[in-house]
């Protein structure tokens, strides 16, 4: 497994973990490997930078930082919840693209749920 890197450099050579990290996004590619975007700002060099990273590397917590101050409970729980939060962007995109193909996309109906749809449309 030798092309699955563990850890974010910078160019000049810094590794890169998640206090550095400036922002972050999502590329979700249907067919192949989706990506994660991240920007960060070198605690070394200072310099901005940017990489595209592969989803199941990111999952692997490639921004642990041994030095954070997190009880080690906390640790575990975080990564859990981190691995989780990519999974749940996925769902969205999903969720959202299901949408975009119901006919159902009228105005949300009022607090009381319509049970008649209404047939007069179209
Ligand atoms: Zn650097």
């Amino acid at each position: 497994m030798s092309n699955i890197r563990t850890s974010v450099k910078c160019h000049c050579g810094q590794r890169v973990i998640s206090r550095d990290v400036m922002q972050t996004g999502y590329y979700l590619r249907l067919f192949g490997p989706s990506y994660v975007y991240v920007k960060y700002r070198c605690s070394r060099c200072r310099k901005l930078g940017e990489q595209f990273i592969k989803q199941e590397e990111w999952e692997a917590g490639i921004l642990k930082d041994s030095t954070e101050e997190l009880a080690q409970d906390d640790k575990e729980r975080f990564d859990t919840l981190g691995a989780i939060d990519i999974n749940e962007v996925i769902d969205f995109h999903f969720a959202l693209e299901n949408l975009s193909t119901m006919d159902g996309l009228d105005p949300a109906p009022p607090a009381k749920k319509v049970k008649q749809r209404s047939s007069t449309e179209r």
